[in-house]
Order: C-alpha cells, then sequence, then structure tokens
C-alpha cells in the first residue's frame, strides 16, 4: 500500500493542535509551531479526533467527546501452544462465549501463532474513573476478581491470569450528526468510533477511505465545474456524509446492540440463548454488513455530488 503514496508528500512526528478554515483553503497548526495548508483537511486522527472536536464543537459540543458503554474489558496476547493447553481445540476458530454481564471474544492472531483475547465486563453500576483516557491500569487481584465468585468456568480465569491487568474502556461515537464541516471532513474512527463487537471498526474506516477517494477523483477530474471550487468541495463533502454516515452509524448502533446479546443485557432476547442466536442467525444482522453492494455506494455518491452541483 505505501509504494502508492509520494514519500515526499508524508511527514511523520507532527500533531496537529489546531485548524482555521477560510473561504479557500484550510490551516493546519501543529504542536512544532508549524502550519500547513491544504484544500481539504480528512482526518483520520482517531477516537480522540483533534479534527473531530474542530467539526462538531460549535453545534454539536455534546457529541464531540466518546461515550462510555458501561463495559470494559482486559486483552492479551499469547503463544498458542499455551492457549490450546487451556482451551484445547477452541482455539482452532474465532469464538464469542456470551454470559451474564461478563463474556469473552477469542481468535487467532499471527499467522496462527499467537492467541489473540478479550475477557470482558458489562457493569453499568460504575462510571468510568478515568476520563477521557480509554485505558485504566488496576492490580492482578482487582483484575481476577473482576471474574472471580461468579461460577465462571475455571479456563476463562486461567485465561484472565495471562492478561495485562489493565481495563481498557469500551467507547464509542454513538451519535455524530455530521462527518464534515466546510473543508474538514472524518474517516475512520474519529467519526464512528465502534465497540468491537461486530469486528468491523477498521473495515468502516476502509469504506470512507474508498467513497472519499472516489468524490475526489471527481473533484480533481473537474468532471462537474458548475460553481467555484468551494461549492464543489461542499458538494463532494456532502455527498459523502450523506452515503457512508448512515452505513457507519448503523454498523456501530449494531455493534452496540451485540454487545448488549453478548453480556445478557438486551431489553428483547435477556439470556435466552435460543432467542439471541435466532436473532445474530436472522440474514439481515451480518448479510447488510458483510454483503454490502460498495459499488452502488460509490455510484450513488456521484450521483448525489451531481444532483448538488446540478450537472
Ligand atoms: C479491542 C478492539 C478490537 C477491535 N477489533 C477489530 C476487528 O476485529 N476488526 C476491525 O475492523 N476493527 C476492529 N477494531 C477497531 C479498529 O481497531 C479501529 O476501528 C481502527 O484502528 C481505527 O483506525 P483509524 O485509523 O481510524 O484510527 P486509529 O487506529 O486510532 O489511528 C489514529 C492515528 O491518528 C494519530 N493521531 C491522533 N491524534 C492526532 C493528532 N492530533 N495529530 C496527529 N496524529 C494524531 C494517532 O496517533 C493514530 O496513529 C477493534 C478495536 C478495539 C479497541
Amino acid at each position: 500500500m505505501t509504494s502508492f503514496i509520494p514519500m515526499n508528500n508524508v511527514q511523520f512526528d507532527k500533531r496537529l493542535e489546531d485548524v482555521q478554515q477560510c473561504s479557500d483553503k484550510v490551516i493546519l497548526t501543529f504542536a512544532d509551531g508549524k502550519t500547513a495548508d491544504a484544500s481539504i483537511l480528512v482526518g483520520s486522527d482517531g477516537i480522540q479526533s483533534t479534527v473531530r472536536a474542530h467539526i462538531l464543537r460549535h453545534l454539536y459540543p455534546d457529541q464531540v467527546e466518546p461515550v462510555y458503554a458501561d463495559s470494559y474489558c482486559y486483552r492479551g496476547v499469547i503463544p498458542i501452544a499455551e492457549a490450546q493447553e487451556i482451551l484445547g481445540s477452541h482455539t482452532d476458530t474465532a469464538k464469542f462465549y456470551f454470559g451474564d454481564r461478563r463474556s469473552c471474544v477469542a481468535y487467532r492472531i499471527s499467522e496462527g501463532r499467537e492467541f489473540n483475547f478479550l475477557l470482558c465486563v458489562a457493569d453499568a453500576s460504575k462510571p468510568w474513573r478515568a476520563g477521557h483516557t480509554v485505558t485504566e491500569k488496576v492490580t492482578h487481584e482487582q483484575m481476577m476478581a473482576d471474574f472471580q465468585d461468579r461460577g465462571i468456568d475455571e479456563r476463562f480465569l486461567r485465561l484472565l491470569s495471562k492478561a495485562s491487568p489493565i481495563r481498557w474502556g469500551f467507547f464509542h461515537h454513538l451519535h455524530t450528526p455530521t462527518y464534515y464541516r466546510g473543508r474538514a471532513v472524518l474517516v475512520g474512527d474519529s467519526a464512528h468510533a465502534s465497540l468491537p463487537f461486530q469486528a468491523a471498526g477498521a473495515a468502516q474506516g476502509v469504506e470512507d477511505a474508498l467513497v472519499l477517494s472516489e468524490l475526489m477523483l471527481k473533484l480533481a477530474r473537474g468532471s462537474c465545474d458548475n460553481g467555484n471550487s468551494e461549492t464543489q468541495i461542499s458538494a463532494a463533502l456532502g455527498a459523502y456524509d450523506a452515503v457512508r454516515r448512515p452505513r457507519a452509524q448503523g454498523q456501530l448502533s449494531r455493534a452496540a446492540e451485540v454487545g448488549q446479546m453478548i453480556h445478557f443485557q438486551h431489553q428483547e432476547v435477556g439470556s435466552d440463548m435460543t432467542r439471541i442466536l435466532g436473532k445474530l442467525q436472522n440474514e439481515s444482522f451480518f448479510d447488510q454488513l458483510w454483503f454490502h453492494d460498495l459499488k452502488k455506494d460509490l455510484q450513488l455518491a456521484s450521483q448525489k455530488m451531481d444532483e448538488c452541483l446540478q450537472c
């Protein structure tokens, strides 16, 4: 992928601190005091995004910060032999284990040489204590206590004992009223940070890039020259928002719903595994995520941009 990027366009060790928009450009100020300007700013700066704050803080100040989803996890990566000793053949394929306010997600990584696992806790009674920081260090004993005395299979306790005693808070951008303002636009987690329960957060970021690059190409080719550059950029980013936001926010809400199901907290299906599986195996639940027609999205985005510019 990096071979497609001209290296003289890349700069490392830069931290964006401020964004200002003018009618003809956007000006970026970095922590080293230097500035740069661009026609369009694409913010892919993750869940604690500076660009998101720039886009939303004036009109939607309550929607800037990620929302704590009353749950957290402990994570670990161990050699596959260690995992097999604990879980045997359950390590062969990716697995979600459901439970009452405790769950586990586990799968092989590193071409099968390592085993990645998340042991999750849903606890609506306690607020997140670390503010907007997504991790909190605890003691090994505190970590183990989260899963002890709950009748949990001892194999999960053995797995947990190998995790790092760090709580990873589950945060998401549950509501985002727009992905752009003027010449600045969001892609990836800055737009739609999600709970991990559909394993689809990064994939949505890739879909963003696909649609946005198609519209950028259209802009660069000047295939519709109605209006000045500001109007054209606004039409392109408006089309991006119209196509991407409903889909990415839909993914995010369903990931939160799976999070409720995995912890037996879903209002409709509770702890009834037959009903939970019925819901998850319902064709539309995952199909619309996995088998979506992205080519149609590209056509739709292009059409929306043309409509806006009356081309
Ligand atoms: C436990 C867990 C499991 C997951 N599992 C999956 C999965 O199985 N499948 C999947 O598709 N997704 C998964 N995800 C989601 C996935 O990790 C994210 O969606 C993805 O990493 C987001 O990519 P991003 O580039 O938008 O943001 P990030 O990966 O967060 O990258 C943002 C970058 O911007 C930089 N940055 C931030 N602020 C500034 C600034 N002011 N100036 C300059 N640089 C800045 C950061 O240093 C960072 O390098 C999971 C997430 C979690 C937490």
